[in-house]
């Protein structure tokens, strides 16, 4: 039998999210930190595994309302931030628009929810084009339009001057993905919430020491988070998930200490960087740094070869390839390796 003759033909034409695991000595393809919160696993001690999780998270919402500083109605909880993508394009349907490069899973799952996408090239400077996205928006009346700031795998904040202008246009709503805003420097989006009611952000845990657990938020009025919350399978966030976030949740300190120590790194990363020789750095707000070389397959293969895994971006971002800042250990393992793999690639160039 042909199965591939009964699929959708969405469907069809996808390839599989391949986070492949590949055996390495330094990991720094997924932007995850290298600083968990296992101490947080005691609360997992207390589930009562035979029974189903509170399927409104209350305790977790509260704690993360009182983060945000927004009420417990303003928050929807996804396993991951990718489940909200999903459940936000199935809520509201397309066109889906948003600028590239850019987080992929937007249009993976436009895509495989049968949505109309429409890519808007950002600008040389990795800012959001402001006229092309305008006519983007007139001509195409986007649904939902997605901006990863700090944008994955550019690094940078689009600027605020660019954004505004957007959420004010748009008869649909317009998605501020933050997975990365505990690294930027600027406060974000949510002081905004309540003078746009089309804004929605999206928030995770995933990138802050807690990629394990999976989960994300969405921070929007109640009408937006009521709306939504009807397409959410019950139960999405598993028991464990609410008891160990909570617990892990209590320790700010430590939560503020990992992410100053991955800024200074971060700086630190692409200050050695920028002196390396064949090496364009870009400047992140993020737990990563996007970086140009001439021959990037050899230089991804190369950081291989020496135990250093980063993530090749060539497809999405000409030359390119990404590393998440790690500790500062790891951080000096893939700088030593890159500074030879570089020397090596230089050689077989001349
Ligand atoms: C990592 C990432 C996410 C996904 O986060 P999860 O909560 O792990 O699903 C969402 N948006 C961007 C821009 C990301 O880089």
């Amino acid at each position: 039998m042909n199965i591939g003759k009964l699929v959708k033909k969405e469907v069809a034409s996808l390839r599989a999210y391949s986070a492949k695991e590949i055996a390495c000595r330094v990991k720094l393809d997924a932007n995850e930190s290298p600083y968990g919160f296992e101490t947080a696993l005691d609360a997992a001690l207390a589930v009562k595994t035979n029974r189903y999780p509170d399927p409104e998270a209350k305790a977790l919402k509260k704690v993360l309302a009182r983060d945000c500083r927004v009420m417990p109605e303003n928050i929807l909880l996804g396993n991951g931030s990718d489940e909200l993508i999903c459940y936000l394009i199935e809520t509201f349907g397309g066109p889906v628009l948003y600028p590239v490069p850019t987080f992929s899973m937007y249009g993976i799952i436009a895509q495989a929810l049968g949505e109309q996408k429409v890519e808007v090239p950002l600008d040389a400077a990795f800012d959001l084009d402001g006229p092309a996205m305008l006519s983007a928006v007139r001509r195409a009346r986007p649904k939902l339009t997605f901006l990863s700031s700090p944008n994955n795998p550019t690094g940078n904040c689009f600027s605020s001057e660019r954004i505004l202008p957007l959420i004010e246009a748009t008869k649909g709503l317009v998605v501020v993905d933050e997975a990365y805003q505990p690294f930027a420097s600027e406060r974000g989006f949510l002081p905004l919430l309540k003078d746009y009611p089309n804004l929605i952000i999206l928030r995770t845990l995933s990138k802050t020491g807690l990629a394990a657990l999976r989960l994300g938020y969405m921070i929007a009025s109640p009408d937006i988070v009521e709306q939504v919350n009807k397409v959410r399978l019950p139960f999405n966030v598993n028991a464990l998930t609410q008891a160990v976030a909570v617990k892990a949740l209590q320790e700010r300190k430590k939560l503020k200490e990992s992410v100053n120590k991955l800024v200074a790194e971060r700086d630190r990363l692409y200050g050695e960087m920028e002196r390396m020789a064949r090496v364009t750095p870009f400047l992140s707000e993020a737990n990563f740094i996007l970086f140009r070389v001439h021959d990037p397959e050899a230089v991804y293969d190369g950081l291989l070869r020496k135990g250093v895994l980063v993530r090749n971006m060539n497809d999405a971002a000409a030359g390119c390839l990404r590393v998440t800042v790690g500790t500062p250990e790891d951080n000096s393992a893939f700088l030593s390796a890159l500074g030879k793999v570089l020397e090596s690639t230089k050689r077989r160039v001349q």
